[in-house]
């Protein structure tokens, strides 16, 4: 197989980003996560970032048109000839079917965590500022509070990481984005992925990801 199109699915704070990005190092793909671009937007007050910022901060999708623009724009860069892993995209049926169009996906991993995993990674999450890397106070600490091991940057904690917030998201990845389980489910391209270890339990998750990409290169 030359090209790996990976969709990785999940509620919010199951630890999307977090695997996607180990992942993503072990597969050798590109991880692109539309939450951290549209961050990047954000903080960088590009036209998309101003349009987006209020939908991010009180825990509502962004615009179908907006993301689906964003996407389409990045995946057209050169590093993604080999393929890609995507983090959170898509999250609504009509960003699934604009994929479709564009490109055929080869698996969708549904990350899987029971919702005390799911609260306890929210609501000690902390990311960078600089370079968007994902800590959490307890379970994957900086070295330095508030400071980022890999560029030094700021961490901080994600407006819509804040409860109130955490409870929009939950309820529009019911609404939106469940619904995308059984589109991928009837096109036979979705596999579960139990994520409840921490971290350092890495290597057993991988096992069992692995075993999925065995399984697809052999067909
Ligand atoms: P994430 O970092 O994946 O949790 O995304 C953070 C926020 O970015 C989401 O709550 C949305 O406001 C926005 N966002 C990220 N990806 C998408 C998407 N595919 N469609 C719409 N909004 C998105």
């Amino acid at each position: 197989m030359n090209q790996l199109k990976v969709v990785v699915l999940g509620p919010p704070s199951v630890g999307k980003g977090t695997y996607s990005s180990r992942f993503s190092k072990d597969l050798d793909l590109v991880h692109i996560s539309t939450g951290d671009l549209i961050r990047k937007s954000i903080e960088d007050e590009t036209e998309l970032g101003k349009k987006a910022k209020d939908y991010v901060n009180s825990g509502e999708l962004v615009p179908d048109e907006l993301v689906i623009e964003l996407f389409k724009e990045r995946i057209s860069k050169p590093d993604c000839e080999k393929g890609f892993l995507l983090d959170g995209f898509p999250r609504t049926a009509a960003q699934a079917e604009a994929l479709d169009k564009i490109t055929k996906i080869d698996v969708v991993l549904n990350l899987i965590a029971s919702d005390e995993v799911i609260i306890d990674r929210v609501s000690g999450r902390r990311i960078c500022r600089k370079c968007a890397t994902i800590y959490h106070i307890r379970n994957i600490p900086t070295k330095v509070e508030g400071v980022c091991d890999k560029c030094g940057g700021e961490t901080y904690q994600r407006e819509d990481d804040k409860p109130e917030k955490v409870k929009t998201r939950l309820s529009v990845y019911q609404e939106k984005t469940k619904p995308l389980i059984d589109f991928y489910k009837n096109k036979d391209l979705l596999r579960d992925v139990d994520v409840n270890s921490p971290i350092e339990q890495y290597p057993k998750v991988w096992e069992n990801v692995k075993a999925i990409f065995d399984e697809i290169k052999s067909k």
